[in-house]
């Protein structure tokens, strides 16, 4: 790797809860050329866990991989997740073992990410590829603050979500070094499996937040 990487500057400490970027793209999306290892430099210190989120694809990391990372970075890396590119918008899956068909409805993506009680959030819903008023019709667990998108399209989603009564999650949809860690997910205590993330945002127990470096 030619090229200098500069760690931003540590955030950690300044929160009590447990951060978490929900929303991370690796050179394994289609659109993105930014390693994983890359990102864990960025967020070292800054955030406490990073949930990988390709588009359509994933199972590219091996537990071996993630578990090596994880003692030289000092954070957690949680997979078994994905941003489903569906007909009608993406849709973040965590906590599911494989990627479901190519362009299934909405509808039909929910109820197999919930047949393996994994957790259905609508990412960036009031943008370009989101499912903008469909969320108001899906069964959906959450609705994601995306760092990538603009205040008013994240204000749109935080009001649906309120009247909707579903939680929040936040993610940087990071695709580069600059994006990763904007928006994150603060969850009240330490998290140590996809599984207690998926039990956090159904109890509500989460809320976006946006770090500034
Ligand atoms: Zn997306
Ligand atoms: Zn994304």
């Amino acid at each position: 790797m030619n090229q200098t990487i500069v760690k931003k500057a540590t955030f950690r400490g300044k929160r009590k809860g447990f951060l978490v970027d929900m929303h991370i793209h690796t050179n394994y999306s289609f659109d993105s050329a930014f390693i994983l290892e890359e990102t864990l430099i960025e967020l070292d210190g800054v955030v406490d866990a990073i949930i990988i989120t390709d588009h359509d694809t994933m199972g590219n990391f091996s537990k071996e991989i993630l578990l090596g990372l994880e003692s030289k970075y000092h954070l957690k890396n949680f997979s078994e997740s994905v941003e489903i590119s569906t007909a009608q918008g993406h849709i973040l899956a965590y906590g599911i073992a494989a990627v479901p068909s190519n362009n299934l409805r909405p509808n039909e993506v929910i109820e197999i990410i919930h047949s393996e009680n994994g957790l259905a959030v609508a990412a960036h819903p009031f943008t370009l590829l989101g499912l903008g008023d469909l969320i108001y019709d899906l069964e959906l667990d959450a609705i994601e603050i995306n760092g990538l998108r603009s205040k008013h399209a994240n204000d749109l989603a935080k009001e649906a979500a309120e009247s909707m009564g579903l939680p929040c999650i936040g993610g940087s949809d990071s695709h580069n070094r600059f994006h990763v860690g904007t928006c994150v997910t603060e969850f009240p205590k330490k998290v140590g499996s996809i599984k207690e993330i998926i039990d956090f945002v159904r109890k509500g127990k989460c809320k976006p937040v946006f770090l500034q470096y």
